[in-house]
């Protein structure tokens, strides 16, 4: 499959920065896929995110989306239409008293026709689950409601590709399981490729692909299950694995022979059943 993002051996320095936020990175993301980036503070995250709706422009390289070119100044709008972001910060990103108006914000931003917007913004608000909340304020809605009407609000665009970057970072635990629910749904049910930036390894593990970034680079790139058993590597960059794995890891270390692979609380229990009781 052709790959929507491509990302060729850009660097980008920030004005006044003596090191690079990015070095040298090369990245192709294929349609549909839903992808985690992990990595600790500072790694480049969030400069990378940024490259993908031309929020930034590299240095040097050049990233390609559907085929546009970000640094090309003409190729902006159509961009910004295939690659929608929500940041960290539920409150930042609301602009308007009432949820259906902050979801037809972007779309009306980006010159999409009022007869159009209607139908995006209830169909928008019924993919993440907030249809019902659509004349409610959105200060006075929790922050997992706040983020997914945000999601929303960036789906009103129609986007091919949703980037989130930490998008549970400031949310308690039932926000996360929602903000995430939502995004695998759009992924596997709508086909929009999800680029999912977090610190939560439960949340990673759920990705098709994760890549683990160090210093501006990519320094891991496989299927979840592959990365996690790199624990050492893993906790060298800072980072930890799943408590899944962790359990695991210390089974073996103990003596058990369970397989290192299995990620998901379930994998991971049907596992340990089978080791004691077989
Ligand atoms: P992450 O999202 O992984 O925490 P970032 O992409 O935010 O990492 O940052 C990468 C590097 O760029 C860090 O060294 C950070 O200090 C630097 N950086 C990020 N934003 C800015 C900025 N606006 N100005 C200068 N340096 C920045
Ligand atoms: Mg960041």
């Amino acid at each position: 499959m052709n790959p929507f993002i491509r990302i060729e051996n850009i660097s980008y320095t920030y004005p006044d920065a003596g090191q690079p936020a990015l070095d040298g990175l090369s990245l192709e993301i294929i349609p549909g896929s839903f992808v985690a980036v992990l990595g600790a503070n500072g790694s480049g995250k969030s400069t990378l995110a940024k490259h993908l709706n031309a929020i930034l422009t590299p240095d040097a390289g050049r990233v390609l989306v559907d085929g546009m070119d970000t640094a090309d100044e003409q190729n902006l709008l159509p961009i910004r239409r295939r690659v929608g972001m929500v940041f960290q910060n539920p409150d930042n990103q609301i602009v308007a008293n009432v949820v259906e108006d902050d979801v037809a914000f972007a779309p009306e931003n980006l010159g999409v026709e009022p007869a159009q917007i209607r139908r995006r913004v209830d169909e928008a608000l019924r993919q993440v689950g907030m249809y019902e909340y659509r004349l409610h304020a959105p200060h006075l809605l929790s922050g997992g409601q706040k983020q997914r009407v945000a999601i929303a609000g960036v789906l009103a665009m129609e986007p091919q590709v949703l980037v989130l970057d930490e998008p549970t970072a400031m949310l308690d635990p039932r926000g996360r399981r929602e903000v995430i629910a939502a995004a695998e749904t759009l992924c596997r049910q709508r086909g929009i490729t999800v680029v999912l930036i977090t610190h939560h390894m439960e949340e990673a593990a759920r990705a098709d692909r994760l890549l683990v970034m160090d210093r501006g680079r990519i320094v891991m790139d496989g299927a979840p299950r592959d990365v996690f058993t790199r624990g050492q590597a893993l906790r060298a960059l800072g980072l930890d694995v799943p408590e899944t794995t962790a359990l695991i890891q210390r089974l073996n270390a103990a003596g058990m022979a369970l397989p290192a692979d299995a990620l998901s609380p379930e994998d991971c229990a049907a596992a340990i059943e089978e080791a004691l009781c077989h």
